[in-house]
């Protein structure tokens, strides 16, 4: 929503509950608008949904809200009045944060592609930047605030501000609502970033959408671009140790503000026509107004009886001018608008009375009231509260509202007529019947229509969101059977399957001393069912020497990986040690001993013949940033390669040798050169080390990696912890044998 109206009052409620704790509202703009006035520097308070709902909360319960002021603000000037009952921190943007931030990324790239009109967005890597940047602002004025409570964070320009709030605070409570559609999976990951904007989202604890179709967008995109399980019934989405709730809440008005302000407006003097279609819209590609007036002619065209007692009265409010697609949108509205009247215009009337301004209130509510039509035909609209406003305004003679399907207020406005604005015809056939309805059905419509915004209105909106805020979500527990089945029911497909799994991290917790890292019975279980059935081979592929790995395992019949791969044995497998390793040891020995050097308490080498891990998990932790670095000087300087990973750096000789080499040596060796055709090949790993074979199988297998959605990954689905890995196993080892 943006702020459209001049300052109105703000109404006290008494549904909102008083009780609970202070607010901190994030948005794009503040509540009050900055603008240089004759007396300086004057503020004005704002309206529109989003201050209708909110500050009146704020007011109760206390609070900050943080936002842009809407124009550049020298740092000293104070938006704050002494008797504010909530705080007010402005955010400074420069303008070329407001050009790049706003205009670019914010109007130019997400408005377009989340209202599904892809071909009018722009990607630009500068836009993002800044957008970044600019998003981190706002949280660390978020963190700054150092407010007790819930941090409600709103709408698409702030897509990446919960995760940067919580890096800086990580217990915080974070709610988001988007106030604009979320769109289907094939186009949203049009997005360069799409990946980004899902894990900004996911940093928060409930995750809010005007209607459930939304919802379901931003979960399916979760899960297939992210590879996060969700849980679909219950709308939580596992996000490493935390649980994130996704919800639908439908914003509506302030219905007793519009109902009575249309009792009490002054009635409009009406010029020429009988009857009023009211087209009330910000000039936006995606409110359909082109559509709208060729939808007007055409009905002109088949009914010529409406002609000489109809008008279109639209009125546009002017928005973002700044760019050049809505330059472009009000030539062509001016043109269309000028060739229908110059086609159908009469002495005495003209087809369309097009306004293009901002009206008051009141006058906007008298307008509602005396419509006998509205036309609300957005392309996309992601709630559109024209079309709950005019219903609250239809306190006399009621009129017909037509309705466009693809706006969030069509999921439950059903008594509207309701259409699809792309489609002239149908619009204009909806026109005719809503100027030729008789007055019993309008009155049943509209009588439906008003209850429903009566009764879910601003207020309730307000309180069911902030109800789901302050809930904190059961975890989701371990994948269920169901999911497996769902993932990779259909891709194994009665073939054999050759299962990767790395060993630490991923059979087993990572532990603060290797030696400790031991298999559950329930993960040992598993793979003891596994090696015993014939279409099924285990390899289990570690960075650990070969022989420990196998001892720690301790079951047969599986096929063991240890050096990253560089050692395999397994049954039907030659035996492998890659050539490069035997010249090696002497010198991994004399690796050992210059890491040994490093001395610090806590601090040591873990010796697998050609390779060695530097551990630093038990050294305090304020030295381990030094441990990390010193040990890879020293692993450089002896012509090693290195990898980082959980608290220790691991180094191996420079062979051009990984796990997915590994991997592919055992496929090609056990099920011949076309095994692509032959077996289906799952890996679960957790670390680094597993990103080359997650890498190398990326479309040809499905892979598995242990962490988060923030974890960057070439897997094609995340478990969030080793419990999950446990579940896959046993589900893998009780599945239908083929
Ligand atoms: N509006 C306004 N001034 C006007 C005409 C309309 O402020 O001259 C308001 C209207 O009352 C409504 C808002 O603009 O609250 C438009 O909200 P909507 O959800 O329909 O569309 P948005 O502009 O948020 O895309």
């Amino acid at each position: 929503m943006e702020d459209l109206t001049p300052p109105g009052p703000t109404p006290e409620h008494p549904e909102h509950p008083a009780d609970e704790q202070p607010i901190l509202a994030v948005s794009h703009r503040l509540p009050v608008t900055m603008h240089r006035g004759p007396r300086g520097l004057e503020r004005r308070q704002s309206t529109g949904g989003l201050v209708t709902a909110l500050d009146p909360v704020l007011r109760k319960r206390g609070g900050t809200w943080i936002g842009w002021p809407g124009t550049r603000l020298p740092p000293e000037e104070q938006l704050s009045a002494p008797s504010d009952p909530y705080r007010i921190v402005p955010i400074p943007l420069s303008d070329t944060e407001v050009s790049r931030y706003y205009y670019g990324l914010s109007n130019r790239t997400l408005w377009p592609l989340f209202h599904c009109l892809p071909e009018r967005a722009r990607f630009d890597r500068r836009d993002w930047e800044i957008y970044e940047q600019v998003n981190l602002r706002f949280a660390e004025a978020a963190a700054d605030a150092e407010q007790e409570g819930l941090v409600w964070i709103h709408d698409y320009q702030l897509l990446r501000t919960p995760l940067y709030l919580r890096r800086l605070r990580r217990g915080a409570r974070i709610a988001f609502f988007l106030h604009i559609p979320f769109p289907p999976f094939d186009l949203f990951r049009i997005l360069p970033w799409y990946r980004e904007v899902l894990r900004g989202l996911l940093a928060a604890d409930l995750i809010g959408f005007h209607v459930e179709g939304y919802a379901h967008n931003f979960m399916d995109c979760v899960e297939r671009l992210l590879g996060v399980r969700v849980d679909w019934q219950s709308r939580r989405i596992q996000q490493g140790e935390r649980t994130v709730q996704v919800g639908h809440f439908p914003l509506g008005i302030d219905f007793d503000l519009f109902d009575q302000r249309a009792r009490s407006a002054p009635r409009v003097a009406r010029e020429g026509a009988e009857k009023v279609v009211l087209g009330v819209d910000r000039l936006d590609y995606t409110k359909g107004i082109p559509e709208r007036i060729l939808a007007f002619e055409r009905l002109l065209e088949l009914h010529p009886e409406h002609r000489e007692r109809v008008t279109l009265l639209q009125l546009a409010v002017p928005s973002r001018g700044e760019v050049t697609e809505y330059q472009r949108l009000k030539r062509e509205i001016d043109e269309l608008v000028g060739n229908v009247n110059g086609r159908f215009a009469t002495a005495t009337w003209s087809p369309i009375r097009y306004l293009y301004r901002s009206v008051p209130p009141d006058l906007l509510c008298a307008l509602y009231r005396d419509a006998e039509v509205a036309a609300v035909t957005p392309l996309r609209d992601g709630m559109n509260l024209v079309a709950k406003e005019y219903v609250a305004c239809q306190v006399d003679d009621p009129g017909v509202l037509v309705l466009s399907r693809l706006t969030g207020a069509a999921e439950t406005m059903q008594e509207a007529l309701l259409v699809t604005s792309y489609n002239v015809d149908s619009v204009a056939s909806a026109l005719h019947r809503a100027l030729t309805m008789d007055e019993s059905e309008r009155r049943s419509r509209m009588l439906g229509l008003r209850r429903r915004e009566r009764q879910n209105n601003v207020y309730v909106w307000v309180n069911a969101f902030l109800r789901a805020a302050q809930t904190t979500p059961a975890a989701l527990g371990p994948p269920r059977d169901a999911d497996f089945e769902r993932w990779l029911g259909g891709f194994l497909n009665g073939l054999p399957l050759a299962l990767f799994v790395d060993y630490d991290g991923t059979l087993t917790p990572i532990v603060d001393h290797p030696s400790r890292a031991l298999l559950s019975d329930n993960t040992r279980a598993a793979l003891r069912t596994l090696a015993s059935r014939p279409d099924t081979n285990v390899t289990v592929v570690s960075g650990r020497a070969l022989a420990g790995v196998r001892e720690l395992v301790g079951v047969e019949g599986l096929t063991y990986a240890g050096n990253h791969g560089m050692e395999i044995v397994g049954p039907g497998l030659e035996p492998f040690r890659h050539e490069a390793l035997a010249g090696f040891e002497e010198k991994t020995e004399e690796l050992a001993r210059s890491l040994d050097e490093i001395g610090a308490p806590g601090a040591w080498v873990e010796k697998k013949g050609a390779t060695l891990t530097f551990h630093f998990r038990e050294a305090e932790e304020s030295a381990h940033h030094d441990l990390a670095e010193d040990a890879r000087l020293r692993i450089e300087a002896a012509g090693f390669d290195l990898r980082d990973a959980h608290c220790a750096v691991e180094a191996r000789p420079p062979i051009a040798w990984d796990k997915g080499q590994a991997v592919l040596h055992v496929l090609r060796n056990r099920y011949g050169p076309d095994w692509a055709e032959s077996v289906r090949v799952i890996y679960i790993g957790d670390d680094q080390t597993d990103e080359d074979a997650l890498h190398i199988l990326a479309g040809l297998g499905v892979t598995f990696r242990v962490g988060s959605a923030d974890t960057p990954t070439a897997a094609s689905r995340l478990l969030s912890n080793v419990a999950a890995v446990e579940a896959l196993l046993s589900w893998l080892a009780e599945r239908a044998r083929s």
